[in-house]
Formats: structure tokens, sequence, C-alpha cells
């Protein structure tokens, strides 16, 4: 299944714990695994804490010290720094379906990570 998503930001951490967990549910799968995939090189997928939002605001501060926007890159497209931050952070998750829901961590949520938006974005869904 693919999904479909639009960023609104160039940079941006957008949570989709709530398509996840339906996308779940209606698979009618009681017991399997769910792997989320991103198939872009300037954008990711990440889990992390789902009570304070400053947490993503803090993970994209504390990438863009590490990975500024400017810097001595080859890459000539102008966005070497959401191609670094993409690999940094990865294309994939697996994740748990128990008794028919997705199982994650009390603080958990999972985020779409955009790096050179806005744009149309996809994520395949496998469950089995
Ligand atoms: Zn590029």
């Amino acid at each position: 299944m693919d999904m479909v998503l639009n960023s609104s930001k160039s940079e941006e951490l957008i949570d989709i714990t709530d398509q996840i967990r339906k996308a779940a549910k209606d698979s009618q799968v009681k017991n399997g695994i769910m792997v989320l995939y991103v198939p872009h090189t300037t954008a990711a997928i990440t889990i992390n804490e789902n009570k304070d939002g400053n947490v993503r605001q803090d993970i994209l501060n504390s990438l863009d010290r590490i990975i500024p926007k400017q810097g001595n890159y080859g890459h000539k497209g102008g966005n070497a720094y959401a191609h670094i931050k993409s690999s940094v952070i990865g294309q994939s998750l697996s994740l748990i379906i128990e008794n028919g829901d997705l199982k994650l961590g009390k603080w958990q949520n999972i985020y779409f990570c955009e790096f050179d938006g806005p744009r149309k974005r996809n994520l395949y869904v496998t469950i089995k």
C-alpha cells in the first residue's frame, strides 16, 4: 500500500502515528510485522517522543548543527544536507502488530522526516 503525504515546510517531522495505526487495524492482521519504507533520498522516517513537541524541533536543530546547509559539498543540487540527513535518520521502520493493533512504547510516535520540502511524498507500507 502507498500512502501520500504533503509536507508544508522545508524541514519538519510530521506525526503520522494515527494513519499508521489505522492502517495496522484496517489490515485485519492480528499478529504480524509492518514495514514502513520511504522511497526518497531527502526524506526519512523515525520514532521519538510524543509528549513534548520541543523534541522534534531539537532533533531538527541538532541535525542542522551537525549537517549545516552550507558546506564543502560535492553534490551540485544544492540540497546535499538533505541527502545526508536522510541517510543519518534512515528510510525504514519495522513495527510490531499485536492483537490487531500497533505496539509502540507509551512515549513513542512515528514521524515522517522532511528535509527538502515542501513536497508531495510517498510512504510504502507492507503488513504481513
Ligand atoms: Zn540532490
